[in-house]
């Protein structure tokens, strides 16, 4: 067994012979042996000089590669997609227009929100507008289309010289002066799947490999998520990857987050020993960011895939909400509020009793969106989690439904989602900076949730209380909110009033994390534009929660959030309500009556609702929590 000096020796320890047939070679390696250590993740010890690499005598991080051992049985890696054929022309006939212009890729975010306003370039807008999109899902290849029309992501935005177009489609990486059938232990690299992202390969040495995010579309600052298989190993084949263009240099990779990982027969995602993972700032890359991650691969007929965290995909989303559909709850409705500029639906869902949409009825409504940032796919799980709370037979979830009329989209950038994108749409825009004015043909989806949050606003029978829009954050732990500031002090006390029910009801949860402010950068979020547009009644918030883990109150213990625990926040955030609006005695009244269902058996009922103390409630006294009870098995509504 090596020890963690060994393994970062390893991870240091690159071949001088780096030219590969057909490519460029790898990039002149400055040295600078007296740079003392480089910034290492915590924990680890600095790696050993330069000169201390030698080729032949090097050594692999051996110990640190058994992960794929311990992975569990099952069944296929991903689902490719058919024959990915080029759509929307307009778009990129338009993209690529611009990307041939100097002055356009010099200041493209600039001209891009001149275009949007519908200025100098308005003939582009008709073009977008009419852009005539696929229908369904699964045969966009929008990945494909790019590597064709490679768009604006040059030059020193990209930290490397060399442009990257598009996703890798199955590129086999061969060794230096090798010209047959690739082998066994020839990697395959492919990204050109739903919500794939790898950009380029590079190969260091036989055992090593640079990878190059893929971009954001249409916007070259944003490069965070990778998504991507590698299959055609050999077993026992040890290999150190090393993700050299992260566009963000704070991580919580410092923290002992690891990339996911899963594989063919093992279709479970898992997270790498975080011992096998080391981020640092390297020279070779301009003093990027980089994340090395040692992996050995064990079984050779398996496609194996890493990702940055669990990923959520548009057609996962549409399957779970055609699930649903298929239920027939009298209490959920799915309706298309309108379509991305791909043509993708924005869904909309209301959950709440049928009583409570008679003609005439008055309203409390919670509203709440999600994946608007299209890489941070937590989002997607604390809002299912939601959604499975608010529909189960759950009591608190029915005296919800009796009370409160929940309004959900929860992919507001599906194309974003779709594509592999980390923070943007298709076209490249931060569709949280846009709420100010959106545009209905550059940002549809934005638009159309506006156009409604703004019709019930003015609609005197419904009453808007609260809008939470959930993302992730890539360098804090747990899950907190931020909320905005007002100069009335009694609307501001009232509005920590539900972060803080939260963090009585999710152990993930910190109010102490939570913030409150108007920075001038975030004018244009749902929760600021929101929470200025709505009146003092009205509460809105940014849901934040880790891509990595929590720490449980009173330790120190970093805990890894899984798919269930992102989930499970949700739940929580949904029986929170039960508090705020101060339900708990009609608990027990609807936990008598049989459940409303129209068809199927009615679940059982395994949650017993724990009294906890009471809340700090402004307005009221001795109520009490709805249920803390943390250590619900999973699916047990
Ligand atoms: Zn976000």
């Amino acid at each position: 067994m090596l020890s963690c000096q060994d393994a970062v020796a390893g991870l240091h320890g690159k071949c001088s012979a780096e030219s590969q047939p057909g490519r460029k070679p790898a990039r002149q390696r400055v040295h600078s042996e007296g740079a003392g250590p480089r910034t290492h993740a915590r924990s680890h010890p600095a790696p050993p000089p330069r000169a201390t690499r030698r080729p032949s005598t090097r050594r692999l991080p051996v110990a640190l590669a058994t992960v794929a051992q311990r992975l569990p049985e099952g069944a296929p890696v991903s689902r490719r997609i058919p024959s990915p054929a080029p759509h929307c022309p307009a778009i990129f006939a338009w993209a690529q227009r611009r990307n041939d212009n100097k002055k356009w890729r010099s200041g493209a975010r600039r001209r891009l929100r001149q275009v949007c306003g519908g200025g100098r370039s308005g003939g582009s807008a008709e073009e977008a507008r009419r852009c005539p999109g696929p229908q369904g899902t699964g045969d966009l290849g929008l990945a494909l289309l790019l590597k064709r029309h490679p768009l604006s992501l040059r030059g020193s935005d990209m930290g490397n010289d060399d442009a990257i177009g598009g996703n890798v489609s199955k590129y086999v990486v061969l060794p230096t002066g090798y010209c047959g059938q690739p082998k066994k232990g020839h990697l395959i690299f492919d990204a050109c799947f739903e919500s794939g992202n790898l950009g380029r390969v590079d190969q260091v040495s036989e055992f090593e490999y640079d990878l190059f995010i893929r971009p954001d579309t249409c916007n070259p600052r944003f490069r965070v998520w990778f998504n991507f298989t590698v299959e055609n190993v050999k077993e026992s084949q040890r290999v150190i990857f090393n993700i050299v263009n992260f566009s963000k240099t704070k991580s919580l990779y410092r923290d002992g987050m690891a990339p996911m990982v899963k594989s063919t027969s093992r279709p479970k995602w898992q997270r790498l020993p975080p011992k096998n993972v080391y981020y640092y700032r390297c020279p070779d890359h301009r003093k990027n960011y980089v994340m090395s991650f040692a992996f050995c691969f064990d079984r050779e007929e398996d496609i194996y895939q890493f990702a940055y965290c669990y990923p959520y995909t548009y057609t996962r989303f549409q399957h779970y909400l055609d699930s649903l559909q298929k239920r027939n709850m009298d209490y959920f409705f799915r309706e298309q509020l309108g379509q991305s500029v791909q043509q993708r639906q924005l869904d909309l869902l209301t959950i709440t009793s049928p009583d409570n949409l008679r003609e005439g009825a008055e309203q409390k409504v919670v509203f709440i969106t999600g994946r608007v940032h299209p890489g941070e796919t937590p989002s997607s799980f604390v809002c299912q989690g939601i959604i499975d709370f608010l529909i189960s037979q759950h009591p608190i979830a029915r005296v919800l439904r009796e009370h409160l009329v929940f309004k959900i989209a929860p992919m507001l950038n599906p194309d974003g989602v779709y594509l592999g994108n980390y923070r943007c749409s298709l076209m490249g825009f931060d569709l949280n900076r846009h709420w100010l004015d959106p545009s209905p043909w550059a940002h549809p989806t934005l638009h159309g949730v506006k156009q409604l949050i703004i019709q019930m606003y003015n609609d005197p029978k419904t009453s808007l209380e609260f809008y939470i829009d959930i993302h992730a954050h890539s360098t804090m732990m747990n899950g907190f909110m931020y909320g905005n500031i007002f100069e009335d002090e009694e609307r501001f006390q009232r509005q920590a009033v539900f972060p803080k029910l939260l963090c009585q009801n999710a152990e993930d949860f910190s109010y102490s994390s939570t913030s409150f402010n108007r920075d001038a950068v975030k004018a244009g979020t749902g929760r600021r534009f929101l929470g200025g547009l709505l009146d003092h009644t009205s509460y809105c918030y940014t849901l934040e929660v880790s891509f990595y883990s929590y720490i449980i109150g009173g330790t120190t213990a970093a805990v890894p959030y899984t798919e269930e625990a992102y989930m499970k926040l949700g739940r929580n955030v949904a029986r929170t309500f039960l508090d705020y609006y101060r339900l708990n005695p009609m608990v027990e009244k609807v936990a008598i009556p049989m459940p409303r269902l129209r068809k199927g058996k009615p679940p059982s009922y395994k949650h017993s609702l724990l009294r906890g103390p009471a809340s700090n409630h402004p307005n009221g006294k001795g109520d009490k929590k709805s249920s803390v009870n943390h250590k619900d098995p999973p699916n047990s509504f």
